[in-house]
């Protein structure tokens, strides 16, 4: 998708702030970040939402969760504790369509989000 954000992240047309990267997914800092960790976990292809997930993309999922997992133990989180948050749509707060697994932590975590 040429006029997509993320999708110029993945291909190098635009660089982030790379935090952890595989041949399939590339996981970099939020902007502007809400925690003192705040990574996004994305797939270098592009998916617009968890609504277009179809049953091809479920080795790709879960690699995204790897990867918040590596992000995690970069980060130094991984005991404390992070939360991975994947918004779908407009109404749950989706500004970006290029799914992405928002990776964050480093503070305490109230519930429910918001
Ligand atoms: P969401 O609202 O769930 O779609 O998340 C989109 C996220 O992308 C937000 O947390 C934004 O701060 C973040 N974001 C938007 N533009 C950029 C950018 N150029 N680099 C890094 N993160 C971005
Ligand atoms: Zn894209």
């Amino acid at each position: 998708m040429s006029d997509c954000l993320f999708c110029k992240m993945a291909n190098g047309e635009i660089t982030p702030d790379i935090v952890h990267e595989t041949d399939d997914i590339l996981a970099f800092r939020d902007i502007n970040p809400q925690a003192p960790t705040h990574v996004l976990v994305i797939p270098r292809r592009h998916i617009s939402s968890i609504n277009d997930l179809t049953e091809a993309d479920q080795e790709l999922v879960g690699k995204l969760y790897l990867g918040a997992k590596a992000v995690a133990g970069k980060e130094g989180i991984r005991e404390s504790g992070y939360r991975t948050v994947m918004n779908c749509g407009a109404g749950a707060g989706q500004t970006v369509f290029h799914i992405h697994l928002h990776v964050l932590g480093g503070r305490g975590m109230q519930w429910p989000p918001g």
